[in-house]
């Protein structure tokens, strides 16, 4: 009987520290605020390259915030993505993130797109970029009424312009690079100005405001580049009969240049497989995932010298980028969300 007890726990022993084993060299856990399904096989090429396999987290920014405080020291979290620039900030302010000393990253990620560096390392890195565009319907529209994300502002767009809600990440970052630049008080009588000017109260996300421009409802939109891409792409005809309607702009292209986000993420505080969390922010810089993010979801590698093998994509050209610090923009995220409930900007 003892002897019986004595191997099953042997037994139980052996099994629990060999799966430790495979866990410490065989997983890791993702989460990650991406939502796009092109992104399956960036996870299945990672793990057919190294062996190890990928537990996806998936939720947007808010919800990912909560379960990783509500985890804390015992978080199973590897690796955190995101896809906005304030919520990479905001995380790195909270500590979600450690230090990573790689040659490779710091050589293949542009300084501009790393989180600080305080000698061991930043905490953070943007794999890709995406613009901030304006879409506008070109029977109705001219585009030098809409070149700029002021000018939608202006009386002359009086009942066309249509948008996500205000209080999205991606209209809080672009809010709060405006505050940046045009100070709070313009800002919010831009922000009155945009209320003034809707064509329907903001709903749904960017390829809905695309869609309203396309179906003539609103005569201007703001959208982020790879859902403008995705649509041209598309081979569905009625896609392809409404985009024919659709111009776009780079948005204050004479002026401040476009605002942009990015795409990105760092190695979890309390990584239980760090090592083969550096391994996937690597294989998130190497050429293939860079080529995937730009030919599987449109977006603008973040390594330069990657050629973008993406006629959609690569036809909109090069765009003259605004140069806020996402810093700044992080910092400016309250402002954002007080201007927004004060001018009823939902
Ligand atoms: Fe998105």
């Amino acid at each position: 009987m003892r002897q019986g007890i004595a191997i099953a726990l042997t037994a139980f022993f052996m099994t629990s520290s060999m799966s430790l084993v495979h866990a410490q060299e065989k997983v890791l856990n993702l989460y990650s605020a991406r939502h796009y399904q092109t992104d399956e096989v960036l996870y299945s090429n990672f793990t057919k390259q190294t062996g190890i396999k990928i537990n996806r987290i998936e939720a947007d920014d808010n919800a990912l915030f909560e379960r990783i405080k509500n985890e804390g020291k015992n978080s199973p979290a590897d690796v955190i993505v995101m896809v906005d620039a304030a919520r990479i900030w905001r995380a790195e302010i909270e500590g979600f993130f450690q230090p990573v000393q790689s040659k490779i990253l710091n050589a293949r990620i542009p300084a501009n797109l790393r989180g600080k560096d305080d000698g061991q390392g930043p905490e953070w890195f943007g794999f890709s970029t995406r613009a901030r565009l304006i879409v506008y319907d070109k029977a109705t529209v001219k585009p030098a009424d809409v070149a700029t994300y002021e000018s939608l502002a202006d009386p002359v767009n009086k009942g066309k312009v249509c948008t996500r809600s205000g209080s999205h990440p991606y209209n809080l970052s672009l809010i709060g690079s405006m505050i940046e630049r045009d100070g709070e008080k313009a800002t919010e009588q831009w922000a009155k100005g945009m209320v003034a000017n809707f064509a329907r109260p903001p709903r749904g996300g960017d390829t809905d405001q695309i869609k309203g421009v396309a179906s003539g409802e609103c005569g201007v939109a703001i959208a982020n580049s790879y859902y403008y891409v995705r649509l041209l792409r598309s081979t569905k005809p009625e896609d392809i009969a409404a985009m024919k309607n659709v111009g776009f702009i780079w948005p204050n292209a004479q002026t401040s240049g476009t605002h942009f986000n990015i795409a990105g993420g760092g190695v979890a505080k309390n990584a239980p497989h760090r090592e083969a969390a550096v391994k996937f922010l690597e294989y998130l810089a190497s050429d293939e995932a860079q080529g995937y993010f730009a030919e599987g979801n449109n977006e603008w590698p973040a390594v330069a010298k990657v050629q973008v093998k993406n006629p959609a994509l690569a036809a909109l050209g090069k765009f003259k980028m605004e140069n806020v610090s996402i810093a700044s923009i992080g910092k400016n995220q309250i402002a954002a969300q007080r201007i927004l409930d004060r001018v009823g900007y939902k």
